[in-house]
């Protein structure tokens, strides 16, 4: 199998570009879609995998590089499943993430006021990688865990204050980035693409 040497990271998402950047081998020439100064597509799939496949082949159209994107999202048990794939859109037009926070415990609390076995929650993430021609590659990787009682930590992004993953006491946002990265739904999704770089 060809290795790819050169990758564009199709996200315009600061958090995501910099953990897929991290999971792939330092040796590989990574480009942002910010460089190009390409705006990322509307995102109308109806799952993480058509999501991803929309980005991918669309910032791959656009430069004519071999492109690597993910979608992702948080999915919550007793939303059935909410935010999944609107997580971005729960933050609103300007991403705000506390917002998003607050409307997801604003609707548990709605389901039940004791948080009584409602709080099982997983991250899921689908990368794929679009070669020009139109070669397509995807995997999928899940992490499961509930949600904080309350917000907690400042790192990481997006939905990472309030997601303990299970075996751990720490939500995503205390624990340190290295060893979210070594476990997460991002991690999963590339363990299963990665023989196409290393
Ligand atoms: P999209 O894939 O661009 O539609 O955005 C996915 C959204 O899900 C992000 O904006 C985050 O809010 C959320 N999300 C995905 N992965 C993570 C993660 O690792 N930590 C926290 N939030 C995440």
């Amino acid at each position: 199998m060809k290795k790819i040497r050169k990758i564009l990271v199709g996200t315009n998402n600061r958090g995501k570009y910099k953990e897929i950047c991290g999971l792939l081998p330092k040796k590989i020439k990574k480009y942002s879609p910010k460089k190009f100064k390409i705006k990322s597509p509307k995102e109308d799939g109806a799952s993480f995998k058509e999501n991803s496949l929309i980005k991918a082949s669309y910032f791959s159209k656009k430069t004519n590089l071999i492109c690597l994107s993910d979608d992702s999202g948080l999915e919550i048990d007793a939303l059935q499943g909410k935010p999944g794939i609107y997580s971005s859109r729960w933050g609103g037009k300007k991403n705000n993430f506390n917002l998003a926070i607050k409307k997801v415990y604003s609707k548990i609390k709605k389901i039940d006021k004791k948080w009584e076995n409602k709080d099982k929650a997983k991250f899921i993430c689908c990368l794929t990688i679009f070669w020009p021609g139109g070669k397509i590659y995807s995997g999928t990787g899940i992490i499961k865990g509930r949600i904080s009682k309350s917000k907690k930590g400042k790192k990481g992004f997006g939905y990472d204050p309030i997601f303990i993953p299970n075996g751990f006491k720490q939500t995503f946002g205390q624990m340190n980035q290295k060893l979210k990265m070594s476990i997460d739904h991002r991690y999963k999704a590339y363990t299963k693409i990665k023989s196409f770089f290393n």
